[in-house]
């Protein structure tokens, strides 16, 4: 395992709700040696960047600063996180054609990537604007992915630590699939502190809990108008597996090729992730019906491509 925190860059596209607590999250997490925040509106990067630089004393991060396209081009790192948001009733494959859009013409003014530069994409829907990324940004599959279902498996962690009494962290298993509403609950991966949870919930109670999941963000949405603070969690935790290179499993969006009858799609499942980016894809079985539903959110996915 490498530490070479102290030498790296991430640049933040976006410095909406999402790119603006990303940043702050990573600061409190002292991972990198310096933030460039991007965003066209540049009255909010550059209040933003004031407000944020205030935590700067308190933090080991040497700065935070208003970033350029150009910088972007230095970055270890590149979040993607611009574009539109959910409004409420609004689906994430609502936003396709405004995102890709606004995706494509940053790609294209950052105009190429450090060679060994990893790009995060968290901008939605996530699933195809990640394939769209790895077809613009002539890096390899590996070094660019998506967040994919890593927030609804934190938000099924949450949901499960509360009805067992049980911190969230000893949860394992994975949400997989789209990020969004064809997403799944991958039920046959999931256990509590060691206890396979078939033991622990009938057949009802996972459905019930599979859509307490799925809708908690119209739930967020509709309330507060955002999500941000759990996806600048997310962020951090996959930052933190790049720079020190972890070699964590995590449910990221990546290029999947024949995986539990997959192929030639970014979408949520579990992988190796570190200093490369995707280090390999994490095999897991499917029981056939959940098969099937992962199948069936991959044809959604083909049809935005
Ligand atoms: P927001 O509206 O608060 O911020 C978006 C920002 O992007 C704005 O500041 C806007 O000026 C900026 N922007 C637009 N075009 C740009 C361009 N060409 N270059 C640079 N900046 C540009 O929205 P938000 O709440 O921060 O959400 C951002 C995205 O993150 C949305 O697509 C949202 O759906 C997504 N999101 C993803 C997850 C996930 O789990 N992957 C979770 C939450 C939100």
């Amino acid at each position: 395992m490498t530490n070479e925190t102290s030498i790296k860059k991430v640049a933040v596209v976006g410095a909406g709700a999402v790119g603006s607590t990303i940043a702050y999250a990573l600061l409190i997490k002292n991972l990198v040696a310096e933030i460039f925040l991007i965003d066209v509106n540049v009255d909010k990067e550059h209040g933003e960047v004031l407000d944020l630089g205030d935590a700067i004393s308190f933090t080991e991060t040497g700065n935070i600063v208003n970033g350029t396209y150009a910088d972007a081009r230095t970055a270890d790192i590149v979040i993607l996180t611009a574009g539109v948001a959910q409004k409420p009733g609004e689906t994430r494959l609502d936003l396709v054609t405004k995102n890709k859009a606004i995706t494509t013409s940053i790609i294209t003014e950052i105009g190429g990537f450090k060679p060994n530069a990893i790009v995060l994409v968290v901008s939605n829907p996530v699933d195809i604007i990640t394939y769209l990324v790895q077809e613009l940004s002539g890096l390899s599959h590996a070094q660019v992915f998506g967040t994919g279902t890593c927030l609804d498996t934190a938000r099924l962690r949450t949901n499960l630590g509360h009805r067992f009494s049980i911190d969230a962290k000893q949860i394992e298993g994975f949400v997989m699939g789209e990020h969004g509403d064809g997403e799944q609950v991958a039920w046959s991966t999931v256990s509590v502190a060691g206890k396979p949870i078939s033991e622990m919930l009938s057949t009802e109670e996972m459905a019930t809990i599979t859509d307490e999941v799925k809708n908690e963000v119209y739930e967020i949405i509709k309330e507060k108008g955002a999500t941000f603070y759990g996806i600048g969690m997310v962020v951090t935790d996959i930052v933190e597996a790049i720079l020190l290179d972890q070699n964590k499993v995590l449910p990221i969006s990546y290029r999947l090729e024949n995986y539990n009858g997959v192929d030639a799609v970014c979408m949520g499942a579990p992988a190796v992730v570190g200093a490369v980016g995707v280090v390999k894809p994490w095999p897991v079985e499917l029981t056939q019906t959940e098969k099937d539903l992962f199948i069936n959110s991959a044809e959604t996915i083909k049809k935005y491509l």
